[in-house]
């Protein structure tokens, strides 16, 4: 529930209105996980609650670290669901990658999430607590560090969630809960042109990040099976018309694969396709996982696509590949374990931290 959700409800239980809001900041800001910890309603008050209402939520079931720092969460829902968070250490903060679907229903020749098919949405409850289960242990782990970055990057594609991910987005920057900065958190997607103009329209401004990872419809027809729907130019004039707040710019994603769109040709055409627009281009070198067969370019390559892409003017950033040990990078999430020690969890009982650091 937002806030006003909550106020509602409060409402239609014929309780005062401000109880609504009470409890609502009992779990988005303060972080309560059962209505026993709201110490100050009465307990009669927290059983009448509890008799009508559940805090949902997720559980946390284990962590897996990887050698640079990444820690992949693996977390699990009412319904036996399994789904990945992964906590990044950048530089002094986190960034949290968080889920968005169990599975995905799009179908990216590359990316192991694909292989599971869409098992259901995340409720906009479960899309948020990613958010606390992980501050909670970073409280635990690393009490130094904050999450500043939230990125809808895990598992399923955010717009084919549409409700859910605009109900999460508005509690996570509501400044009475989850007190995040709209430009701190980004939403990538696969490009689904009607949700893209929708989203334009909405009161919540995240930071956009669209899938590219092809320079013609050849080549993304082939590996992204949602181009026969929404080709290049349909997914470009939807982006040519997003309203973007002052000094933001869209984030292409570009997955580099060997042989199939990393050669100097292919970033010509990228910067011919993006000429104009205000944006950054993510280049994400291919990370392996059994489910596919492309490989990562060798670095030469990688560092020659970069360099072309400078040399035409376009603003690059080379993804260096994290926690991909333990099957945390990009596009590796799929529910499987690969033998990496496992860290029995002890997730501490007490205040949640405090709100990340703008
Ligand atoms: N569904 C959304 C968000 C999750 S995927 C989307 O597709 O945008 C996050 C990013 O990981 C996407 O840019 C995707 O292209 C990339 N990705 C998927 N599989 C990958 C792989 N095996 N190696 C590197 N990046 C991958
Ligand atoms: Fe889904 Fe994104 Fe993976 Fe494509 S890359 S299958 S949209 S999670």
């Amino acid at each position: 529930m937002t806030l006003a959700d909550a106020e509602a409800f409060a409402v239609a239980q014929r309780w005062p209105r401000f109880r609504g809001e009470q409890v609502w900041r009992w779990v988005h800001d303060k972080g309560a996980r059962t209505f026993d910890e709201m110490t100050n309603l009465s307990p009669k008050t927290r059983s009448d609650m509890a008799e009508r209402a559940v805090i949902g939520g997720l559980t946390l079931a284990e962590v897996q670290t990887s050698k640079d720092g990444t820690r992949k969460l693996w977390m699990t829902t009412h319904d036996g669901a399994s789904i990945e968070s992964v906590l990044i250490p950048m530089g002094e903060h986190v960034t949290q990658c968080i889920s968005s679907q169990v599975g995905c229903a799009v179908d990216c020749q590359f990316c192991a999430t694909a292989k599971l098919g869409l098992k259901r949405n995340l409720d906009a409850g479960e899309i948020v607590d990613q958010v606390y289960l992980g501050r909670r242990l970073l409280a635990e782990v690393e009490p130094a560090a904050r999450i500043q970055n939230i990125v809808y990057m895990g598992m399923g594609e955010p717009l084919h969630n549409y409700d859910n991910l605009i109900t999460s987005l508005r509690i996570l920057t509501d400044d009475k809960g989850a007190k995040l900065a709209s430009r701190r958190i980004t939403v990538s997607t696969s490009g689904l042109v009607p949700k893209l103009e929708r989203l334009g329209n909405e009161t919540v401004r995240p930071n956009l990040a669209v899938s590219l990872n092809a320079p013609n419809d050849a080549i993304r027809d082939q590996i992204m099976p949602i181009n026969r729907k929404w080709n290049i130019g349909k997914l470009l004039a939807a982006l040519k018309a997003y309203p973007l707040e002052q000094r933001r710019r869209i984030t292409f994603e570009y997955v580099l694969l060997a042989g199939v769109n990393d050669s100097i040709a292919d970033a010509g055409q990228l910067a011919k396709l993006l000429r104009g627009f205000k944006c950054k281009v993510n280049i994400i070198p291919y990370n392996p996982h059994p489910e596919a067969e492309y490989q990562r370019p060798a670095p030469q390559v990688i560092a020659a696509f970069q360099n072309e892409c400078k040399r035409l003017g376009m603003s690059t950033y080379l993804r260096i590949p994290k926690g991909d040990d333990i099957d945390a990078a990009c596009g590796q999430l799929a529910n499987r374990s690969n033998g990496s020690p496992v860290v029995p969890l002890r997730i501490r009982k007490g205040p949640p931290p405090p709100p990340p650091v703008e």
